[in-house]
């Protein structure tokens, strides 16, 4: 993500909520009628109308911004009826980012379940800004920083604080990957295989990495995520790191979380790591680094990358 699409995203989604203060709103969880139709009157959709949100007709996607084709002051948002309550909400955000963010160069946005929600690296810049856009208007810092600051972070914390801003757990996980300063990893797993990393700024910065099984990953033996016997660890088991991650020292531990949703098939495992000083060296036996890590080591070391 480059600091000008993350100044963007952040940006317009905290003008949004300082607009909302200023009519007594700002209250979670976060109105997103009374946004969309607020924005009209608003730097961000002057003279524009968006439509209510409907129900999209058509497969494979998750969401959708359509600009009408017979009045270009008109927009759509359309939304997969099948979607759970709090997912169809992020969805909605994101529509909102797409149209805040994006509107001048496209007329039509078609969302996919990767592109809503995921907010991980490999996606197209504008779906990650829309995301990060959904985020910080669903999930504003301020509050939930107030709402963790000193408390232990557990999946029974998370998912209470999910009620309360109307996201998925799923959602408010990665929210907070994105936000803490601890070091932690959140793996999305699938029928068994991992789907999703997101790792902290903490966690990049110390090299944590996870153990690979293989191509796709599968979980580690001896954590609890292979463990089919646990469904649900909301308060997390103490192990020590190495069962994670070789590249962790012996005395490092980490805690596990894990929950499992109601299909069975799909798994969160929150990995909350002890604090450990920032690392700039090359830990041997991970052949398949990202780019990104490789540009984090040389600005480590002082240098600036060739590409
Ligand atoms: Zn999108």
């Amino acid at each position: 993500m480059t600091d000008a699409a993350a100044l963007n995203s952040f940006k317009a989604a905290a003008k949004i909520l300082t607009w909302l203060e200023a009519i007594g709103c700002r209250k979670l969880p976060i109105d997103l009628d009374l946004v969309r139709q607020m924005l009209p009157d608003t730097p961000f959709g002057r003279g524009v109308v968006i439509k209510a949100p409907a129900d999209l007709t058509w497969n494979g996607s998750e969401g959708a911004l359509v600009r009408n084709p017979d009045n270009d002051k008109e927009w759509g948002i359309f939304v997969n009826p099948k979607a759970r309550p709090e997912r169809k909400r992020f969805t909605v955000a994101h529509e909102l980012g797409h149209f805040i963010l994006h509107r001048a160069s496209q007329s039509v946005f078609n969302c996919d379940k990767e592109s809503v929600y995921a907010g991980i690296d490999t996606l197209k810049q504008i779906e990650r800004e829309a995301d990060d856009f959904a985020s910080h208007l669903l999930m504003p810092g301020d509050l939930l920083r107030d709402r963790i600051h000193g408390k232990r972070i557990d999946f029974r914390l998370l998912g209470a604080l999910a009620t309360e801003f109307g996201v998925s757990l799923e959602s408010m996980c990665i929210r907070l990957v994105k936000y803490t300063e601890e070091r932690v990893v959140l793996v999305y797993w699938d029928h068994g295989f991992e789907k999703y990393q997101w790792r902290s700024a903490e966690a990049r910065k110390t090299r944590v990495r996870l153990k690979r099984t293989g191509d796709p990953q599968e979980p580690l033996p001896g954590t609890l995520a292979a463990d089919d016997e646990i469904a649900q660890e909301w308060d997390g088991i103490d192990m020590s790191a190495n069962a994670w991650c070789s590249s962790e020292a012996d005395e490092i531990t980490l805690r596990e979380l894990k929950h499992t949703y109601t299909d069975g098939n799909r798994v969160l495992s929150l990995l909350m790591l002890e604090s450990a000083p920032p690392r700039s060296g090359v830990v041997s036996g991970w052949e398949d680094e990202e780019t990104r890590d490789t540009f984090d080591r040389f600005i480590d070391n002082g240098q600036l990358p060739v590409r």
